[in-house]
């Protein structure tokens, strides 16, 4: 099959904040620079965020603030010098974006509005009603445009280049007409995004199925952290999708099924604004309890209609249209039905405070970075502040282009590279393409979401997590036998979810082996055989590597520490 082979300075994988901010850096430095996109950039799940964008941009704040609360909601796993660089850049950060045409919202004086969020001691997300994600995932995408970033879009990239130690691309094909290629670069960075599709009730897009986790971990490169996934206390009742934190930072109350306000037991202090890990927990154990809402009373109602309605119509509008269209409930009049829903990875491709990626604990990895949701350079450690995602991903998907720029500067040679290299690729279009065995994707994707929202979900044992292992060991093997009906070249859907199905396999059990090896509650990682954080072993951040076999090993890396001394967290 003829493979093309495109020559660049710099391939990034995903368009989303991190890729486009990187894009834009690399172009305007002058870098030849591809963006390989498997969605229209405009489309990528930064552009759903709803919220908010943190910075310390109130009178009363600071940026200090910032860090002691990024690293208390962290649990004390977040990497400290990396933090710290991400929120004294924060408010330059917000100037960037405002001055290139992100419509943020304003306050009275006509500054820009800041709301509160959960886990922090002043209001610092700024915002733009409840679309902010898409206002400055736009007003990026127009400046890299602009600056003539060249963007590959429906290309779905399925393996990297690696060879003794260095990248110098990937291989890719075309989704239109499934033509392959390669793009063979000098430095290559993966912001593809995060991976929520694993679970049942999750508020991911579609296209969130952690590809370049397992492309990454296939070639014998480690994954770190990746016990730690972020359940989201509102999703909607029964779809999961996301009904913003700014519902609550702007007043919303929880109530159970008794009218109880009931996060006056769990937190009494910060009550709704409590971390979101505690507040999920909060709301699945009144649903355990027998006092939830709704169908077979799995959730429990959030109460706006004490607010002004205004202040839903000017700030909330999209989660009003949402909890409207998709359960039939107007937050003006009546509470609407929430419960837990998976929502951020926390973990992903390890990296440096200059967006490199790690071979291991002690070692780089040549020609390679990785920024975004898929990246774990560990600002959010065991469980992420609301808001700060848009700021990481913007942050440092902008920070890995200067450090590419950096190194191209320095020299870079380009490792030439070959059709061969497309081979491993080839192989794997060929696999799923003419399996002709009796198991469908569509089938193995759904035992695989529902094992893991139940056994690797909000809470967790030993029990359910060897349990969830077996399950994926099962589906690892079925998978083998899949069949796909479209055996076509054009806009072969089954095709890509049949290769998304294939990661999703492989990262999940990353997830569940790194649950059941931390023996701790920390953050978004409960386990309710160890209830309590025990610093003295597990204040590590786990660095996991796959065989052939997809047996999983860890080993354990230092947690970088700082000025903040570990406590214990009250709410
Ligand atoms: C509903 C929702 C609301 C949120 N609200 C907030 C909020 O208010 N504040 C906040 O801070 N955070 C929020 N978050 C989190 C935040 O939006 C994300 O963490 C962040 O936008 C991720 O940006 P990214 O650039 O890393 O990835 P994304 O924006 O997800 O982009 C990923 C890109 O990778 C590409 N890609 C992936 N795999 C492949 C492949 N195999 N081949 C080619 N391309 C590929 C995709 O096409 C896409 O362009 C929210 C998340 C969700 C789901």
């Amino acid at each position: 099959m003829d493979v093309k082979i495109y020559e660049y300075d710099a391939v990034i994988v995903g368009a989303g904040l991190a890729g486009l901010a990187a894009a834009k850096e690399l172009t305007e430095a002058g870098k030849k620079t591809a963006v390989i996109t498997k969605l229209h950039p405009l489309r990528s799940h930064s552009g759903a965020a709803q919220g908010g964008i943190n910075a310390a941009l109130g009178a009363e704040d600071s940026t200090e603030l910032h860090e002691f609360d990024t690293v208390k909601g962290s649990d004390y796993l977040a990497d400290q010098d990396a933090v710290e660089l991400m929120c004294t850049k924060a408010p330059e950060t917000i100037r960037w974006l405002e001055h290139m045409g992100a419509a943020f919202s304003r306050d009275d004086k006509g500054d820009i509005a800041i709301r509160p969020f959960g886990g922090q001691s002043k209001p610092r997300a700024c915002y733009a009603k409840d679309r902010t994600g898409l206002s400055v995932l736009q007003a990026i995408y127009e400046q890299a445009f602009r600056a003539g970033i060249e963007v590959f879009d429906e290309w779905y990239v399925a393996d990297l280049i690696y060879k003794d130690g260095k990248v110098s691309g990937v291989s890719a094909y075309d989704i239109r007409n499934s033509k392959p290629a390669i793009f063979n670069a000098k430095v290559t960075l993966f912001a593809t995004g995060g991976h929520g599709r694993a679970f049942r009730f999750n508020s991911n897009a579609h296209a969130n199925t952690g590809d370049s986790l397992s492309i990454v971990a296939r070639h014998g490169l480690p994954l770190e952290d990746m016990e730690f996934v972020q359940f989201h206390p509102s999703g909607l009742g029964g779809s999961g999708i996301l009904i913003s934190e700014a519902a609550r930072g702007e007043g919303g109350r929880l109530f159970n099924s008794e009218g109880e306000r009931f996060m006056s037991k769990y937190a009494p202090n910060a009550m709704e604004l409590a971390s979101r890990d505690v507040v999920s927990r909060a709301i699945m154990e009144e649903v355990r309890q027998g006092r939830g809402v709704g169908k077979e009373g799995q959730s429990v109602n959030i109460d706006l209609t004490h607010l002004d309605p205004e202040i839903i119509l000017t700030r909330l509008p999209e989660l009003r249209e949402l909890a409207i269209a998709f359960q039939g409930q107007d937050m003006l009049k009546e509470p609407i039905h929430i419960s837990a829903t998976a929502h951020y990875s926390m973990g992903g491709i390890p990296t440096n405070i200059n967006c490199q990626v790690r071979k291991n604990t002690k070692e780089l990895v040549e020609g390679f970075y990785a920024a975004g949701e898929c990246s774990c350079v560990s600002v959010h450690g065991a469980n992420r502040l609301g808001a700060n995602s848009l700021l990481e991903a913007t942050f440092f998907g902008r920070h890995a282009g200067q450090s590419m720029v950096k190194a191209l500067d320095e020299g870079v040679e380009l490792r030439p590279a070959t059709v061969e290299d497309a081979q491993p690729m080839l192989d794997e279009l060929n696999r799923v393409k003419r399996g002709n065995g009796k198991e469908r994707v569509a089938d193995l994707r759904i035992e695989l979401q529902n094992g893991m929202t139940a056994n690797a979900g909000v809470f967790r044992t030993k029990e359910s997590l060897e349990k969830q292992i077996k399950i994926i060991d099962d589906l690892l093997v079925r998978y083998k036998d899949i069949r796909i009906d479209d055996k076509s070249n054009t806009f072969n859907t089954d095709l890509q979810e049949g290769l998304e199905l294939g990661h999703m396999l492989e990262f999940s059990k990353f997830i569940v082996v790194g649950a059941l090896e931390r023996e701790e509650s920390r953050g978004a990682h409960y386990r309710e055989d160890f209830p309590t954080r025990n610093d003295e072993k597990y204040m590590k951040h786990t660095y996991a590597y796959m065989d052939k076999d997809f047996n999983i090993t860890t080993e354990w890396g230092d947690v970088v520490l700082g000025k903040f001394e570990p406590m214990e967290r009250k709410y």
